[in-house]
């Protein structure tokens, strides 16, 4: 209930001090997802940088040009960092989600423009992220899902077999959610080319961690706009950018399809409305942040923490080949690891880290545990092997919990 008289500020943030004492605690390492965390003096800029943007609003870029200045810098650098020439522009949105959502969105409507079709399809690896399957039921869209090969990349002869006349769209991931592995994107570029549709890599994950681990020398296959037939392309801030929550770059190769991100309208009673993205009012604070990190950071902090992300996941891999029963599902690409279990139920073994307080994902088919590896573990991944083969050493045939769900909306 809203309290009849407001509360001091002092117990107002006790009781957030009190309230939160019960989530997981993410600073000490232990959660291997949805936190991205680069350190203390990160951690504090953020803090100071959100602070200063707490209550503009990036709907009206006229009444606050830095966030116009800054949003620009951050698409900038991120088609800079993708090897975008000076035709790719985009824009910041909330999240992953919502610049898959915009880049379908633009893809719909120019499809739309262009006389394709009325009954506009998608067609993604199995692999592919939620995110398109619910912009799409958004969208008036069709999603069709196709197998991945052995290896869990993307199967092409698969994705071609499945287009037809009003496919508009296909999809890859730089990398895949659930297994860190990037798919065949020159490929699947040539499919998308010879039909004359567009291509969207998701690489809400690898956006600001493979461009830096070609820079380190790791095999990196090609999958940004070098790779002729991406027309656009999602990239998060707030994952291995390392930026505060609320923030994503969605960026297309060419001016038509990104306009078509835009919505336009004048028929009310308030004068014209333009926005980029599904939200209205976005917070500053978002922009800012992202801003402030990437310039805080620079090339050599990014590679730095995709450094420490990288050796933390080499050591995870070899620590999983290291317990009996234990293996990884495939090797990955990059920074996400999913480990199954051939004698023992590997969900049991979850439920067993999870009581020390070692939270990961949980995903299926095949069934795995999973983790997403950032700079932050470095520190701790050795001690993370040992509980894995703890809990292996115990947990008998336990069965563990399958109702396991990535989210609960209430
Ligand atoms: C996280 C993620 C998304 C969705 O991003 P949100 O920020 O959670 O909305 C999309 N694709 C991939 C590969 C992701 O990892």
């Amino acid at each position: 209930m809203l309290p009849a008289i407001g509360v001091p500020v002092e117990e107002v943030l006790a009781d957030l001090e009190r309230f939160r004492a019960t989530d997981r605690d993410w600073r000490a390492g232990r959660v291997f997802g949805l936190v991205y965390d680069a350190g203390d003096e990160v951690r504090t800029l953020l803090e100071r940088a959100v602070g200063m943007y707490l209550s503009e609003n990036a709907l009206n870029l006229d009444v606050f040009p830095s966030l116009r200045r800054m949003q620009r810098d951050v698409v900038e650098i991120a088609s800079h960092l993708l090897h975008g020439d000076a035709t790719v522009g985009g824009y910041l949105s909330s999240g992953g989600t919502e610049s898959i959502f915009m880049a379908m969105k633009a893809a719909r409507d120019q499809a739309f423009a262009l006389g394709r079709t009325e009954r506009p399809v998608v067609v993604l690896p199995t692999s592919a992220h939620p995110a398109f399957d619910k912009a799409a039921h958004y969208l008036g869209m069709r999603v069709v899902r196709t197998s991945v090969a052995p290896d869990l990349r993307a199967d092409v002869d698969a994705m071609a077999d499945a287009l037809d006349t009003d496919t508009i769209m296909l999809v890859a991931s730089a990398p895949t959610y659930p297994h860190g592995v990037v798919d065949p994107v020159p490929a699947i570029a040539d499919l998308a080319t010879s039909a004359g549709i567009a291509l969207h890599v998701d690489a809400c994950l690898g956006g600001f961690v493979l461009p830096f681990l070609e820079r380190l020398g790791h095999p990196v296959p090609l999958w940004d706009f070098r790779v002729e037939g991406v027309t656009s392309i999602s990239a998060d801030l707030h994952k291995y950018g390392y930026a505060a929550k609320g923030a994503s770059v969605t960026l297309y190769r060419d001016d038509d399809l990104r306009k078509h991100q835009l919505w336009q309208f004048d028929d009310w009673l308030g004068g014209r409305y333009t926005s980029a993205t599904v939200v209205g009012s976005r917070p500053g604070a978002a922009i800012a942040s992202a801003w402030a990190v990437l310039h805080h950071l620079g090339e050599d902090g990014y590679l730095r923490l995709v450094r420490q992300a990288k050796q933390a996941t080499d050591r995870l891999v070899e620590g999983v080949a290291s317990v009996p029963g234990l293996r990884v599902v495939v090797p990955p690409d990059t920074t996400l690891v999913a480990i199954a279990a051939d004698e023992v139920d590997v969900f049991a073994v979850g439920d067993l880290l999870a009581e020390d307080g070692w939270v990961l994902d949980r995903q299926s088919p095949p069934d795995a545990i999973h983790a997403t590896v950032t700079a932050r573990h470095d520190a701790i991944v050795d001690e993370f092997v040992d509980a894995l083969r703890a809990a292996v050493a115990r947990v008998g045939d336990a069965r563990g919990n399958r109702e396991f769900s990535y989210c609960m909306a209430e």
